[in-house]
């Protein structure tokens, strides 16, 4: 798996000369395997840039976009108005996200409705599926295998581990209260976790 990091902050964009070395874009990671196969975790400003570069890149096309989130505070969505490829009708996403008390896709919507944004989600020209998971959700998204648990955070959020070619990977966000004594599903998420960085 390559992992490329297109956003690494958090609650809000810092943009400015001394973010400069790691970029002042909210979270949003590109993970690929060894086919190319494009899993996205989660949507914050640094998805436009991945957006950007996905159009510029010339790679295979229509895309076919998987998208994981982690959980539905604005650092990690507020990309999605601005995902590139989201705008073109062949472009399909498919996000998945933690449930929460009303349905992940109304949720969604509610940034981009008018008068909050001139574009609502369901008038996107992409084909958008919007689905939920779950604490020990376990399942194959493309090519990855994808399993989730619950993170220690306000309203509903989720670390997610991902495997393919051998490798695994635990993306665990805004994980808190370590020293609450309960036990941290994030721990045995992680366990045996194992990652080889390839020669060049
Ligand atoms: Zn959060």
């Amino acid at each position: 798996m390559k992992v490329r990091f297109w956003g690494t902050r958090g609650s809000i964009p810092t943009p400015g000369a001394s973010t400069v070395r790691y970029g002042g874009n909210t979270a949003c990671v590109e993970v690929r395997d060894s086919t190319g196969s494009l899993l996205i975790l989660d949507a914050g400003t640094g998805l436009r840039e991945l957006g950007a570069s996905l159009m510029n890149g010339g790679g295979p096309r229509p895309f076919s976009v998987d998208l994981l989130l982690s959980h539905l505070h604005w650092d990690h969505i507020q990309g999605i108005p601005f995902f590139r490829p989201a705008y073109d009708p062949k472009t399909s996403l498919r996000i998945k996200g933690p449930k929460q008390s009303r349905t992940m896709r109304e949720l969604l919507g509610l940034g981009m409705d008018d008068p909050f944004f001139p574009v609502d989600l369901d008038e996107l020209p992409a084909r958008i599926e919007v689905a939920e998971l779950d604490d020990g959700s376990d399942e194959q998204i493309g090519r990855f295998r994808v399993r989730a648990a619950s993170l220690y955070h306000p309203s509903p959020a989720l670390a997610y581990r991902l495997e393919a070619d051998g490798q695994s990977l635990v993306y665990a966000t805004d994980t808190e209260d370590p020293f609450s004594g309960r036990p941290n599903p994030v721990i045995p998420l992680a366990m045996g976790a194992v990652w080889r960085r390839r020669r060049r």
